[in-house]
């Protein structure tokens, strides 16, 4: 099991995220990234290893910017080493994933007839790939399309430079939720990752979708129909919650 955070706010993402992080290195993982909307588009960072690793890459090389993603790696499809941590994907997607596409073999083959090439051995870079495969411009039609054919448990966070203050979160059979702050708002795998910034949070449901901005969050249900999401307190002290 691994760990998903995402944030869209006015503080520097990357601080947010390897706080974030940090807080779920409880569950295990073998190496960690992130990704951030910077003036020089979409820019990653990651490795195989702790996330120390990472945490030291970015003091030499860092992503200002105020919207990004972070991942912490189990890895099931391909070793543990910096090209196989997440976040995946290409100039214009980044993408992090919790769970097992089951059908990346098919998936994948039919994205190499067609002229694509792959950068990991994972199951997730063939999600983010797809994507890029039917993006024409509406990313959260391409997601669509992309959710109808894969196969398996998923958690994902998305960023698409088009859209820069702007987080996709979809989930199905791996943990996911939404976190709403004050002028930001959170995608993560659990309450842990979040609760220093907020305690609203929205328990994402199988199949759902949410499009997360500063501003706000908007919720879809798995025929894309806009649905609303209710929004509950968490009452647990970050003590509890930690030893939780
Ligand atoms: N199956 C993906 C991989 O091997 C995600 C693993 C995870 O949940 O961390 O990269």
């Amino acid at each position: 099991m691994c760990g998903i955070v995402g944030y869209s706010g006015a503080k520097n993402a990357v601080q947010v995220l390897l706080e974030g992080l940090s807080a779920l290195e409880y569950r295990g993982y073998d190496s960690a990234g992130v990704s951030v909307f910077t003036e020089k588009g979409l820019q990653t960072v990651k490795a195989a290893g702790r996330l120390a690793v990472v945490a030291e890459r970015l003091a030499s090389h860092p992503l200002p910017g105020c919207c990004g993603i972070g991942h912490t790696r189990w890895a099931t499809h391909g070793e543990p080493s910096d090209a196989n941590a997440h976040p995946h994907g290409t100039s214009r997607l980044s993408l992090v994933h919790n769970g097992i596409i089951e059908n990346y073999v098919e998936l994948k083959q039919f994205l190499i007839s067609n002229g694509v090439t792959f950068t990991s051995e994972t199951d997730t870079e063939v999600v983010a790939q797809l994507i890029e495969y039917f993006y024409e411009g509406d990313i959260l039609e391409a997601v669509g399309r992309v959710l109808r054919r894969i196969e398996g448990a998923y958690a994902l966070g998305i960023l698409c430079a088009d859209f820069p203050d702007q987080l996709i979160a979809v989930r199905k059979d791996s943990p996911l939720i939404l976190g709403y702050g004050d002028g930001c708002n959170f995608l993560a795998s659990d309450v842990t990752a979040i609760i220093r910034h907020t305690r609203k949070v929205g328990y994402m449901e199988d199949g759902e979708v949410a499009v997360l901005t500063r501003d706000g969050i908007q919720c879809y249900n798995h025929l894309m129909q806009p649905i609303e999401k209710k929004v509950s307190q968490v009452d647990w002290e970050i003590d509890a919650a930690e030893k939780g």
